[in-house]
């Protein structure tokens, strides 16, 4: 591992320990894997790490994302029509463009600058947190090749 990875390593180590996970190989390289593709679903994680010459099963790769996510180290989204994504990028209250032609996601930053980042009216007694907002569009490689 080169010296760059193995500092990136050790952040990692130390942030599943911080949110009570154990440090293992298969967490840290799904970390990773999430570090440098974004929004990918499990299977691409899967693909990424059996590419990488990683040996772990697409059912361990689910487990892995649901303990991160569990943990709120990893933040996962649905997209319409699509697996479960994660990512990340877990601080702030983003939101997400998807391309209705190939599917590509794009992180939209919080339209108002804060959670629950839109003004709902919420239903008698309801405490609103959170907004998760899909933005569906063309992204720029599919409105050039139309
Ligand atoms: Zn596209
Ligand atoms: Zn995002």
């Amino acid at each position: 591992m080169s010296e760059r990875g193995e500092q990136v390593a050790e952040r990692d180590a130390a942030l599943l320990r911080e949110r009570g996970l154990r440090v293992t190989q298969p967490r840290l390289a799904v970390l990773d894997a999430l570090e440098r593709a974004p929004h990918a679903d499990a299977e691409a994680v899967h693909r990424a790490l059996a590419g990488a010459g990683r040996e772990i099963s697409v059912q361990s790769v689910h487990n892995v994302l649901a303990d991160l996510t569990g943990a709120g180290i990893v933040r996962r989204f649905e997209p319409e029509r699509s697996a479960a994504r994660y990512e990340r990028r877990v601080d702030d209250n983003h939101h997400h463009a998807v391309c209705a032609r190939c599917g590509r996601v794009e992180d939209v930053d919080c339209v108002v600058g804060e959670a629950p980042c839109l003004h709902a009216v919420a239903p008698a007694g309801f405490t609103i947190q959170a907004a998760e907002v899909t933005f569906v569009g063309v992204c720029a490689d599919c409105a050039l090749a139309a």
